[in-house]
């Protein structure tokens, strides 16, 4: 799951950042309202957590070029205590929710999962793959309705493979799943991963194309 954190105060950017990667989250941080638009138009984020006092261009400025668009990314607004005129705004322009600073990271979590939710409909969205069922909100997998324990990153890359089913996704396209920008790459962290994947659910599940990359196979 990739997320932009839109935060010009340091330390609530560097917390939010570390917080979440912790969650084996992929995230990227920027300070400035400008950058955010520019990234916003090139890059595809799962959902966005926007402060909407920056330098450079308003939150609520990248909000409302960002619907007109019609870029339809998830957005958590961050507002500063007491500015109840903003949240408002900030619901009015398109934000999915906000969160009022100072918050606590477990609470961030908790209510980009609620807005992530929301998106997908009531239903929480699975990805079915054989005997696998997994379910991303909850970070959840099982086999034959068993749990497997799987850690944040084996998690992400084994999503980023049963999305697309077929598909031969190359090494920088699953670390790009694993890894926010400037996050330092472990190397060979992907075969590292793949290998406890295999080891976890059969050496069949994940094939390796060489030189193009991996795939879980389609099922028929
Ligand atoms: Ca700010």
């Amino acid at each position: 799951m990739r997320v932009l954190v839109v935060e010009d105060d340091p330390m609530i950017g560097r917390s939010v950042q570390q917080g979440l990667r912790q969650d084996g989250y992929a995230v990227d941080w920027l300070r400035d309202g400008q950058a955010a638009e520019s990234t916003l138009a090139t890059t595809p984020y799962d959902i966005l957590l926007l402060d909407l006092g920056l330098p450079g261009k308003s939150g609520f400025d990248v909000l409302a070029g960002l619907r007109r668009s019609g870029n339809s990314v998830p957005v958590l607004v961050i507002t500063a205590r007491d500015a109840v005129a903003d949240r408002v705004r900030g619901l009015d322009g398109g934000a999915d929710d906000y969160i009022v600073k100072p918050f606590d990271l477990d609470e961030l979590a908790a209510r980009m999962r609620a807005v992530l939710r929301r998106r997908a409909g009531r239903a929480e969205p699975t990805i079915e793959h054989g005997d696998l069922r997994m379910n991303p909100l909850r970070h959840e997998l099982t086999r034959n309705g068993q749990p497997v324990a799987l850690s944040a990153r084996e998690f992400a890359l084994l999503q980023a493979l049963l999305e697309q089913p077929g598909v031969p996704l190359s090494r920088a396209r699953l670390e790009e799943r694993l890894y926010g920008w400037g996050e330092e790459v472990e190397s060979n962290a992907v075969e590292v991963h793949i290998h406890a994947l295999r080891r976890k659910l059969g050496a069949e599940r994940i094939k390796n194309i060489r030189g193009v990359g991996y795939l879980v196979p389609r099922i028929r």
